[in-house]
């Protein structure tokens, strides 16, 4: 446990996303707290008694909201400057969309419509995004859709290991937050960041790799959609992987 009082206040926040409800000194408190973890850890017994209401007024709450965990991590992010990118930013383009999606796409970094209106995926790649995630029976508002990193790398060039390394951590809280079942990784930074790897694209998009509790299906970028339309035959496979999973029918 740090001794700093903001990194203790940071690493109370940080249980908090990971759903950790509070702690208490009372030592059954902390019996039945960590009985009724392993509890919910076994399937439900249909013809069990139902659990009695917990009281314990003197445990101090963690949990919170997705919305409100969202909201924390991007307070702490701030007006960001940990790298380069700030210096050409207009607007920080942090996420949007569902805080309780099982489906996430996380892309490359904002474009230029993209950083004047803080919204990620709003440009040409953006509206071609938006066309598959309708193609998939859904709406953007039922998704989460965020980036790698979170400021414009300038020209559209692509973001660089230093400006990555900064972001990644706010990104992987996103998703820790979120949790949600998939995540699509949408090209070569994306799917290189998220499963920690220098693989082409080419090479492990179309199967599913598991990232801690979540599926991460690497696939090409919009834009590279938009330069290559024929490897949209490719994506609508990936994606069809991604709706069999959803729907709990995967092969
Ligand atoms: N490309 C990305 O990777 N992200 C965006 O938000 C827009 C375009």
């Amino acid at each position: 446990m740090p001794t700093d009082p903001r990194d203790v206040v940071e690493h109370l926040r940080y249980y908090a996303d990971l759903g950790v409800e509070g702690f208490s000194r009372d030592r059954a408190w902390r019996a039945r707290a960590s009985a009724a973890a392993r509890a919910a850890a076994v399937a439900p017994d249909p013809g069990a008694e139902p659990a009695p209401p917990s009281r314990a007024p003197h445990v101090t709450p963690l949990a919170r909201s997705r919305v409100e965990a969202l909201a924390t991590v991007r307070t702490d992010l701030g007006e960001c400057t940990r790298c380069k990118l700030h210096k050409g930013r207009i607007k920080l383009v942090f996420g949007t969309g569902n805080a309780e999606a099982r489906l996430m796409f996380v892309g490359e970094g904002p474009g230029a419509e993209e950083d004047e209106q803080g919204v990620p995926f709003v440009g040409r790649a953006g509206q071609l995004l938006t066309q598959i995630i309708k193609a998939m029976g859904l709406e953007r508002e039922d998704v989460y859709i965020a980036n790698v990193v979170k400021c414009r790398p300038p020209g559209n060039r692509n973001p660089e290991p230093d400006e990555i390394e900064q972001c990644e951590p706010f990104l992987m809280r996103q998703m820790d937050v979120i949790k949600p079942a998939v995540v699509v990784a949408l090209g070569k930074f994306a799917a290189q960041t998220l499963l920690r790897t220098t693989e082409p694209i080419s090479k492990i998009r179309g199967r599913f790799h598991q990232v801690g509790n979540t599926r991460v299906m690497p696939t090409f970028h919009p834009s590279y959609l938009l330069r290559n339309p024929a490897a949209k035959r490719e994506v609508w496979e990936d994606m069809k992987a991604v709706m069999g999973v959803l729907r709990g029918n995967e092969k």
